[in-house]
């Protein structure tokens, strides 16, 4: 018997799926399908101010084109607020109101999470100064010496990170009002039972942030398997910001291409095929067995 898989792929919005987002779609899917498991696809528009109109509808027609069938319902985290706002409320005791605003938790200079994030000093911890209103919610990371989280990612290996050091009290409610992406992620993957993340490996970082919540929630940790990040000539992510381009598929020989290329990056070696069918009939046990070679 094939123990449960969940899966799940969750973009944001925040244009279209371009060459990089789209290896991760596909690992994501294979693992799933390798696994014989469900793969869910979520959209994080929780980030209202980023959300792009039409970048959403545009990736699930595109994951259609290419074959890829979400199992259930698309969920949104634009309609889940309700879901956040309980679990911030669960964990009352763990979180603490922050007044410090960008530049004064800069000017700790204590640096930044491997995210970019500030690293905050702690300044609200013990209550917010006189005068001073509520701007975030903070989780409280545990002290040094009690802050270790690591865990074992099925491409990474071994990945450990102080918290307390690497990222401080961390936001899960911002000031703009949005939830933060890691309570809303953690929650998610929780209340969608997910068991095996796959996903790109800028979020590697974010990581044991997101287990050291689930542990304060007292919800299960998935497996983790971060794949690599394409970038571009310069070295950087691709991005909308970096200028990637989007996949468009004119036709299904397009479509193969472009899957065909996303394949290779993940070190598949399939033979040149025709239509989408062969394509997905190749693919499927092609990642089967380059998880077998891994094992
Ligand atoms: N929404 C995130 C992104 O598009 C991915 C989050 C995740 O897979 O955990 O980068």
């Amino acid at each position: 018997m094939n123990e449960p898989y969940i899966g799940r792929f969750a973009p944001s919005p925040t244009g279209p799926l371009h060459a990089g987002s789209l290896v991760a779609a596909l690992a994501s899917y294979l693992d799933a399908r390798a696994h014989h498991g469900t793969w869910l696809v979520r959209i994080e528009d929780i980030d209202e101010g980023r959300a792009v109109p039409g970048a959403a509808e545009g990736i699930l027609a595109l994951l259609e084109q290419l074959g890829m069938h979400a199992d259930g319902e698309i969920v949104w985290q634009s309609r889940r607020k309700a879901l956040y706002q309980a679990a911030a409320e669960r964990i009352a005791l763990h979180t603490y109101p922050c007044g410090c605003n960008r530049r004064e938790i800069a000017d700790s200079r204590l640096g930044f999470a491997p995210d970019g994030a500030a690293i905050y000093p702690g300044t609200c911890r013990h209550g917010l100064a006189e005068g001073r209103s509520m701007r975030s919610l903070r989780l409280r990371v545990p002290d040094p010496g009690f802050d270790v989280i690591s865990f074992q990612d099925r491409f990474a290996g071994e990945v450990t990170q102080r918290l307390s050091g690497e990222s401080g009290d961390f936001v899960l409610k911002r000031a703009d009002g949005f939830w933060a992406y890691q309570l809303a992620v953690v929650v998610d993957d929780a209340e969608q039972g997910v068991t095996d993340v796959v996903r790109g490996a800028d979020l590697l970082d974010s990581t044991p942030r997101q287990i050291f919540l689930q542990r304060v929630l007292d919800v299960p940790t998935p497996r983790y398997l971060h794949v690599p990040v394409v970038r571009n000539e310069l070295g950087e992510k691709l991005s909308k910001q970096t200028g990637a381009l989007a996949v468009a598929p004119g036709d299904e020989q397009a479509a193969v291409a472009a899957l065909s290329d996303a394949t290779r990056f993940l070190g598949l070696q399939l033979a040149p095929v025709e239509s989408l069918d062969a394509f997905w009939r190749a693919a499927v046990p092609a990642w089967a067995n380059l998880l077998r070679e891994r094992a």
